[in-house]
């Protein structure tokens, strides 16, 4: 029986930082991309999220959530918001002023996003070690941060109007500065933090017209502050937060960090400071309460405790948070619950989930289940409201383990984890033509797939369909004279998804849908057991690709990292531990596609930096790990047969170490957004294997043309060595459309043809 610590105790309230945005049927995606088709309005389009938006109040406040959070909302990314609202946007996209109003604002905030003619996209990056995706903002000495824009004072104003007062979320100046890059132009060695004054200013700006519109309260949100770099930064954040509490006329101010603790630090300056609370994310690691007591608690400043797990679908113990929210009432004088970050990073509902098995299900809280928790920890905590507790016991303790796998990890030598030094796989001589592997996912693809789930399109048919997109996909990359082939992953609705339906311990859900990028949705599985894999996954089709050319056929799996990564993973055991499970049976795969005679085999570790640890001294243990389960998947190779592996971005200075010790043979990078900068390092560092940096941006519908992709290629050759240089888009080709595919493809082979052509004059 738990006693609570608050019987008699202070009115405790609960919030959350943020909540999905796309609709309990992604009704966002949906009505974004008829936008972008021409199929509905601008006015069309915003009467959908106004609705969306409300909903969520809706829900917030049926939840029993005190505190309900506004301006979460975003058609695309909350950082590429700030960057408009603060006309923080590169020269390329600069416009007359528009005529529409809602039209032309509408226009180029999608054009920042995903490129036009002449003005390709800004970067999209990594939201942290999340799955989310932020566009980076390009900033110079002569970039002049002004508040031009009005979203979350009318986004406030809305809400004030149907019912709810809320507190708009804003991006923290801290955090919007340091993910933002220097553009090409800025002069060397300049930073984006050179512009904090003139940002600030325009911080205090908005928040006097947030409070003239009523708020009392805004949310900063300084995640930042969790990482090295955001940690060495306190000069700036006690700058920024002397400048923002000084301001007259403005509401409240709640810094919220979330993904980490930020250190007693940054603590005691936020407590000296005037900033009248601060979020803290109490789940990612456990320093936080440490951290607390030893500033001696954060006295008059308010603290909102992230003690409900945002970004993972596991249940809260309520007793277990009761008690350790009850430790924190002596650190506060205003205590408040909430989740360890915004919700975003879960799906909206389980109630709509028909087909988990019901012992998981009892574990299992989404963004609705969790605004529940919260609100019950507050009205406990506040009212001594134990009655409620009875009943609900914390996740259950079912045990999901496999005594077989177990032992088979156990059993396992170091040369399970070492292919041989002498290898001699032969590359394919110099820019060497070929993909990441998926082919555009149609129509009439997704249409199959779909009936073919829902038992509308027998198995044989289906099959028969996919066959026949593989035969159409390998026919076209001849035809276009790619040089290693891919079957196109027609049959995978995901990298990830498709592998956790075929893995033992892996469960997926039917509409756990979260924001990965703009309108795109991931439905990241839940694994939750001990890995095994009952037969082979992907044999079947890569087999029948390579049956059908002459040509290389590359096989294509999803790593352990990643596999972990874009899912919700178990945390009951480390996730170094898991992971080696999940190698092991992609050790498996990978053996029966060497024994089907498939020379090249990817392992797509798509994730590997973004799950970094943000804090180096967390790096190295990280990477043991992900290395060694990736060393499981692949050491089972002979030397002829080669390994390839991709990551979708090329910051990889922190990681190159992990990477050369993945010991692949060839590993494809994006490239292409931050304009091929790492074949420098990589040339000066003397990386020796076999690299593709990829020459074009997948994520823009932009066609790039030869003499563009001749220029990036030139320009890798300079840097590494041309025998050991690939060529390739930057990322799988699933999101495009075969129009583009086709040309984009035909221009990449040509533009490696002239620069092959021109070395070999030499
Ligand atoms: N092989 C995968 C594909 O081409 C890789 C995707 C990714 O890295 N995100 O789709
Ligand atoms: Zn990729």
């Amino acid at each position: 029986m738990t006693t609570n610590p608050a019987a008699t105790g202070p009115s405790v309230r609960s919030t959350v930082h943020g909540y999905p945005r796309i609709g309990p049927d992604r009704e966002l995606k949906r009505a974004i991309e008829s936008y972008w088709k021409d199929a509905i309005t601008a006015q069309e389009l915003e009467a959908i999220a106004f609705g969306l938006r409300e909903d969520v109040y809706a829900r917030l406040r049926r939840a029993g959530v005190d505190e309900i959070p506004s301006n979460t909302f975003s058609y695309y990314d909350q950082v590429l918001d700030t960057a408009v609202l603060f006309d923080l946007v590169p020269e390329r996209f600069d416009s007359p002023e528009p005529a529409d109003g809602a039209d032309e604002r509408l226009r180029r905030y999608f054009a920042l996003a995903r490129g036009e003619q002449g003005a390709p996209p800004l970067e999209m990056t990594k939201w942290f070690d999340t799955n989310y995706h932020y566009l980076v903002p390009e900033l110079s000495p002569s970039s002049r941060p002004r508040l031009v824009g009005d979203k979350p004072v009318r986004e406030f104003r809305e809400a004030t109007e149907a019912g709810y007062h809320t507190r708009p979320v804003l991006v923290g100046p801290l955090t919007f500065l340091l993910l933002a890059k220097a553009a090409t132009q800025a002069p060397e060695g300049w930073e984006p933090i050179g512009l904090l004054d003139d940002l600030l200013d325009a911080y205090v700006e908005l928040l006097g017209d947030l409070r003239a519109v009523g708020a009392t309260e805004v949310q900063l949100d300084e995640p930042i502050l969790t990482t090295d770099e955001g940690r060495a930064a306190v000069g700036h954040l006690e700058r920024a937060y002397r400048r923002l509490g000084e301001a007259t006329d403005r509401p409240s101010l709640l810094v919220s960090t979330y993904f980490g603790s930020i250190g007693p630090d940054a603590l005691r300056v936020l407590k000296d400071s005037r900033v009248e609370a601060v979020g803290l994310d109490l789940v990612t690691d456990s320093e936080g309460t440490r951290d607390l007591v030893a500033i001696s608690g954060l006295g008059s400043t308010g603290l909102v405790a992230g003690v409900v797990d945002g970004r993972n679908v596991w249940r809260t113990d309520p007793p277990a948070a009761v008690a350790e929210s009850g430790t924190l009432l002596a650190l506060t004088e205003e205590l408040r619950v909430g989740t360890s970050c915004s919700l975003l990073h879960v799906p909206i509902d389980l109630e709509v989930e028909t087909s988990l098995a019901p012992e998981l299900r009892a574990t299992l809280a989404f963004a609705e289940q969790k605004t529940r928790e919260v609100a019950l920890l507050g009205r406990v905590l506040s009212e001594g409201a134990d009655t409620e507790l009875q009943g609900i016991s914390g996740p259950k303790d079912v045990s999901f383990t496999d005594a077989r796998v177990r032992a088979r990890l156990d059993a396992l030598g170091t040369d399970a984890y070492q292919r041989p030094q002498d290898r001699n796989v032969p590359l394919s001589g110099r820019l060497t033509t070929t993909t990441i592997g998926s082919f555009p996912q149609t129509s009439e693809l997704r249409r199959a797939r779909a009936a073919h789930r829902r038992g509308e399109l027998p198995t044989e048919e289906y099959e028969a369909l996919m066959r026949a997109e593989i035969d159409r996909v390998i026919a076209l990359q001849e035809e276009i004279g790619l040089d290693v082939l891919v079957h196109g992953e027609p049959e995978r609705n995901d990298m990830v998804q498709y592998f956790a339906e075929r893995l033992k311990g892996y469960a997926t859900t039917e509409n756990g849908w979260v924001q990965s990028y703009g309108s795109r949705c991931v439905r990241p599985p839940i694994l939750f057991g001990d890995v095994s894999r009952p037969e082979p996954m992907t044999v079947e089709w890569i087999t029948y690709a390579q049956s059908r050319t002459d040509k290389p056929v590359k096989g294509m799996l999803t790593g352990p990292v990643t596999m972990l990564a874009w899912s919700f993973v178990r945390t009951d055991q480390p996730l170094g531990e898991t992971a080696r499970q999940v190698g092991l049976a992609l050790r498996d795969e990978v053996a029966d596609l060497e024994r089907a005679g498939i020379r090249h085999i990817q392992v797509d570790e798509a994730a590997l930096r973004e799950s970094l640890p943000l804090r180096a001294a967390q790096r190295p243990r990280y990477l043991e790990w992900a290395v060694a389960s990736f060393r499981l998947a692949t050491s089972g190779v002979a030397p002829t047969t080669t390994i390839h592996t991709h990551m979708c971005y090329s910051e990889f200075n922190e990681i190159i170490g992990g990477i050369e010790a993945l010991d692949a043979d060839v590993t494809s990078v994006e490239a292409a957004r931050s304009r091929m900068e790492l074949v420098e390092e990589l040339g000066g560092r003397g990386y020796g294997r076999g690299i593709g940096p990829g020459v074009y941006d997948i994520h823009s519908p932009r066609v790039p043309s030869v003499e563009e992709i001749e220029a990036s290629l030139r320009h890798a050759v300079s840097h590494v060595d041309p025998a050991k240089l690939w060529v390739n888009p930057d990322c799988g080709l699933k999101t495009r459309g075969y129009a583009e595919v086709e040309q984009a493809l035909r221009n990449m082979v040509e533009a490696a043809r002239r620069v092959r052509a021109d070395l070999s004059g030499h």
